[in-house]
């Protein structure tokens, strides 16, 4: 009998728990599985301000794919979705090959039965001038290096530097963003540069061949956000309890301003101010990241999106293709359950995207034996936002809490989430050791 060939497309939260759904749910030899994604890791998005931040390291964060589907049927292929071919049911990927003297991409056809697009989102600088060049985004794992080595090498450049308009520059951090990546990655960046400059950076005022001491209160942090309040998912107590937090960290808010050019010197807001800064940080939002399809629109190749994500049925099929599934940041299941006018997408979260991989890996299954599908409804199990160490806000099943407790909780149900024990363990070492210790800013 020949195998249906189930062919996902990105490694991330949708992507990967439809691959071990299906492994769980289908006997290894009915069915063939591959996993095509940029990376050979499966990286966990929700702890990566704390790599930014030097609170974690960086491979805590990630888990190899070949260890996540060592011993199983699910194969992995690590390279660049170039397009998908819903005519003759097949994709093409760039792979990289690094030989003594040549680099080169190669392109391989890989043909499917059945589809699954999970390639998620990307960074969204919305064409503001200079945005996708002079600020750093926060969505990989290269990313969060470059973030950290950013902060250290400031402090570095500040130190040599008598021009005290540059050294200001260089030590004003901005982050644009007031939702959870924006509040969680700007509260951990006060927490790194409070350690820095308590013990490493006290006499930055000073050039190496003077004398002197500099102020702790040197570096400034802010953050930026368009709309009318931070947090806006959360309740108004809790988003008092979390914006009055970042103030007393020394965090200055701009509520209700939004940035409308960003040069290497720093950003512009709408309502004129500038702000000087050569560490400006993108958390100010994200876009759905969709292979091309091959074929023109009159042939009906273009899908149909909605909000630029691909529509999906209840089922998360693809309008007008049975085999194609997607599903997570790049799919728009309208949420029927909403009572408001307007059909709503889900919002693109983590817990949004696994929920679904198993509805989608159910339905994959039922396709095959023929089976009716079952639609799918989403039950947020709610949210939580830490902010610094020792403080977070949550809202859970309608209960809301904030303080240590929460904290404690939020990171107690993010180390779980991991796969392996071995991430788990590590994860707990790098935080230990970092109660214990000033954080690391080796400059890599
Ligand atoms: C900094 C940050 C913090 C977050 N914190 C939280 C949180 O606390 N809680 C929460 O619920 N959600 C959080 N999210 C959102 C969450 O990460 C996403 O909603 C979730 O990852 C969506 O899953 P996905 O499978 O759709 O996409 P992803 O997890 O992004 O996976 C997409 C995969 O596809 C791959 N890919 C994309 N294009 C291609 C291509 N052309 N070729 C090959 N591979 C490709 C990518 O490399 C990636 O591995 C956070 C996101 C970020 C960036």
């Amino acid at each position: 009998m020949i195998k249906p060939h189930i062919l996902i497309l990105g490694a991330g939260f949708g992507g990967m728990y439809v691959a071990r759904e299906l492994k769980a749910l289908v006997k290894k030899d009915e069915i063939d599985v591959t996993i095509v994604n940029e990376t050979n890791y499966f990286l966990f998005t929700p702890l990566l301000h704390e790599v930014a931040t030097g609170a974690l390291s960086p491979n805590s964060v990630a888990e190899p794919l070949r260890e996540i589907f060592a011993g199983t049927n699910v194969r992995i292929v690590q390279g660049t979705i170039e397009s998908i071919n819903k005519k003759d049911k097949k994709i093409t990927v760039l792979g990289d090959v690094n030989g003594d003297t040549i680099h080169h991409r190669v392109k391989h056809e890989i043909e499917y039965d059945f589809l699954v697009i999970a390639t998620g989102a990307t960074t969204n600088y919305y064409n503001i001038p200079g945005a996708d060049i002079h600020t750093y985004p926060l969505k990989t794992l290269a990313d969060a290096a470059f973030i950290r080595r950013r902060v250290i090498d400031s402090f570095e450049e500040a130190v040599m530097c008598s021009d005290p308009l540059v050294r200001a520059q260089l030590l004003s951090f901005v982050v644009v963003g007031g939702g959870p990546t924006g509040v969680e990655i700007i509260s951990e960046l006060a927490e790194l540069i409070k350690g820095m400059v308590k013990r490493y950076y006290y006499n930055t005022k000073c050039r190496p061949d003077e004398a002197g001491s500099c102020g702790p209160e040197e570096p400034t942090l802010t953050l930026i956000h368009a709309g009318a309040e931070l947090l806006q998912q959360f309740s108004p107590s809790l988003r008092k309890s979390a914006s009055d937090r970042l103030v007393e960290a020394g965090i200055t808010i701009h509520v209700g301003s939004a940035v409308t050019s960003v040069s290497p010197r720093g950003i512009e807001l709408s309502n004129n101010t500038t702000i000087s800064s050569s560490t400006v940080i993108w958390a100010a939002g994200v876009k759905p990241t969709i292979p091309p399809f091959e074929g023109t629109e009159s042939e009906g190749n273009s899908p149909a999106l909605v909000g630029g994500r691909l529509v999906v049925d209840e089922f998360f099929r693809l309008q007008g293709d049975e085999h194609i599934f997607a599903l997570g940041d790049v799919a728009g299941y309208i949420d029927s359950t909403k009572t408001s006018d307007k059909p709503m997408t889900l919002p693109m979260l983590a817990q949004v995207a696994v929920g679904q991989a198993r509805a989608v890996a159910k339905n994959i299954k039922s396709s095959i034996n023929g089976k009716k599908l079952k639609s799918f409804t989403y039950h947020s199990k709610g949210s939580m936002v830490s902010i610094g160490q020792w403080f977070a806000i949550g809202e859970i099943f309608s209960m809301k809490i904030a303080g240590k407790l929460t904290w404690w909780i939020w990171r107690t149900i993010y180390l779980f989430k991991f796969i392996s024990w071995k991430k788990r363990l590590r994860i707990v070492i790098d935080w230990t050791l970092d109660a214990l210790y000033p954080r690391d800013i080796t400059k890599l």
